[in-house]
C-alpha cells in the first residue's frame, strides 16, 4: 500500500475530533492554524473558541482595536502573530472586499501566512493540492524515509517539501495533511514514539535501522540571551501606572508596569540609583520602596528574562505626553499584558 493510503486509512479510524475540522470556512481555519503554531491542541481550543466568539469573521477582526485583539491573545505568546492576523484581516477587507482569498498565491501573500499555513488553509478550505509541512510532517517524513538533511536548513526545507508534495494524495489533500499532523502529534512524537501502533511500522526506514531517536536532524542551536527586568508597581490613591510597549522588541502593543532594564543583575541600592536616572528622575520623584519580590526567570524561545517586581509609592511627575498612563486598578484587567507580567502580579 502507498504511503498516502496507509496514512489516510489510519487517520479515518483514529482522527481527533477538533472543531475546525468540521468547517471549511477559511477564516476560522486560518485562526486555528495560527493559534496552533504556538500551543498544544488542548490549550489552543479555549483560545480558538474565545477568539471566534470575539471576532466571528474577517470584518469584526479588521475593525477591532489592536488592544482588543492582543487581549484575546494574552498568554499565547508570539504577539506578532496576533498583530499580523489583525493586519491581514484589514488587507482582506480593503483589497478583497472582505472575502477571504481563494487561491494559493493570494492566501500566501497575506502577512504572517507562510508556506505551511497557506497550504493548510487552501487544502482544508478549498481542497487545493498543497502539502502542509509542519513540525509533525518533518518528523514523520524524516523517520519513514530516513532523511538526514537538517530540517532547519534551506536545503532541508525544499527537500522535505518536494517529498511531501510528491506523496500528497492530490484528490484528498485535506485528509492527507490532517492525517500527517495527527500521526506526528499522537503517534510519531518527538520523544517515545509509539511505533508499535504506527501504520508506517512496516515501511519506516528509521525503525528498521534503529535510528528513530536520531531523526529529525537540526543544524542550529539557537543562542539564548539573558535580560534583566525590574518592574515597578507604583500605586497612588487607587491608580497604577502602565506603559505600552511600542518598539520592535518582544511584546509590542502590550502594556506593562514601569520598567527599568539593566545590563546585569543589580542589588537594590544600585538599582534605585540606576532607576533614578532613567525612570524616576524623569517621571516620578524618588519613590518609597515597600517591597522587593524574589526574581522570576521567564524563558522565551531565544531569551531568558530575569524579572523582579518592586512595589513602591510615588507621585507622578509626567505630563500628558508622558509614555506612562495612569489606570484605575479596577480597570487593569482590560489591558493586554504579557504572561510574565501576569506571573509577577500573582506575587503581590
Ligand atoms: S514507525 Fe515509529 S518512527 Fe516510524 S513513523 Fe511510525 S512512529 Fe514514527
Amino acid at each position: 500500500m502507498e504511503f498516502s493510503d496507509l496514512l489516510i486509512n489510519w487517520y479515518l479510524k483514529n482522527k481527533r475530533d477538533l472543531p475546525w475540522r468540521k468547517i471549511n470556512d477559511p477564516y476560522r481555519i486560518w485562526i486555528s492554524e495560527i493559534i496552533l503554531q504556538q500551543t498544544r491542541v488542548a490549550q489552543g481550543l479555549d483560545y480558538y473558541n474565545n477568539f471566534i466568539a470575539h471576532f466571528p469573521d474577517v470584518r469584526s477582526l479588521a475593525e477591532a482595536d489592536e488592544s482588543e485583539v492582543l487581549k484575546c491573545w494574552q498568554g499565547l505568546g508570539y504577539y506578532s502573530r496576533a498583530r499580523n492576523l489583525h493586519f491581514s484581516a484589514k488587507t482582506i477587507l480593503e483589497k478583497h472586499g472582505g472575502i477571504f482569498p481563494q487561491n494559493h498565491a493570494e492566501v500566501r501573500a497575506l502577512k504572517g501566512v507562510g508556506d505551511y499555513t497557506a497550504a493548510a488553509i487552501c487544502s482544508f478550505a478549498y481542497g487545493l493540492p498543497y502539502a502542509a509541512v509542519d513540525g509533525n510532517a518533518y518528523r514523520v517524513l524524516s523517520r519513514v524515509f530516513e532523511m538526514d538533511t537538517p530540517i532547519d536548513s534551506a536545503k532541508g526545507k525544499s527537500e522535505f517539501f518536494a517529498l511531501a508534495q510528491e506523496l500528497l494524495d492530490k484528490k484528498r489533500s485535506a485528509l492527507f495533511n490532517q492525517a500527517m499532523m495527527d500521526l506526528g502529534a499522537v503517534v510519531c512524537t518527538p520523544v517515545a514514539p509509539e511505533c508499535v501502533h504506527c501504520p508506517m511500522q512496516d515501511v519506516c526506514l528509521a525503525l528498521a535501522h534503529g535510528r528513530v531517536g536520531e531523526l529529525p536532524v537540526k543544524s542550529k542551536k539557537v543562542a539564548t540571551r539573558d535580560r534583566y527586568f525590574y518592574y515597578f508597581f507604583i500605586e497612588t490613591g487607587g491608580y497604577i501606572y502602565l506603559h505600552k510597549r511600542e518598539s520592535d522588541d518582544i511584546w509590542k502593543g502590550l502594556y506593562e508596569l514601569p520598567l527599568v532594564e539593566t545590563p546585569c543583575p543589580m542589588e537594590a541600592d544600585v538599582l534605585l540609583d540606576f532607576a533614578q536616572n532613567t525612570l524616576f528622575g524623569k517621571n516620578f520623584p524618588s519613590p518609597q520602596v515597600d517591597k522587593i519580590h524574589s526574581a522570576v526567570t521567564h524563558v522565551l524561545s531565544h531569551l531568558r528574562i530575569h524579572a523582579t517586581l518592586i512595589e513602591a509609592r510615588a507621585a507622578f511627575l509626567g505630563d500628558a505626553s508622558s509614555e506612562y498612563i495612569k489606570v484605575l486598578k479596577s480597570d487593569f484587567d482590560n489591558y493586554p499584558i504579557s504572561r510574565l507580567t501576569e506571573i509577577l502580579l500573582t506575587q503581590r
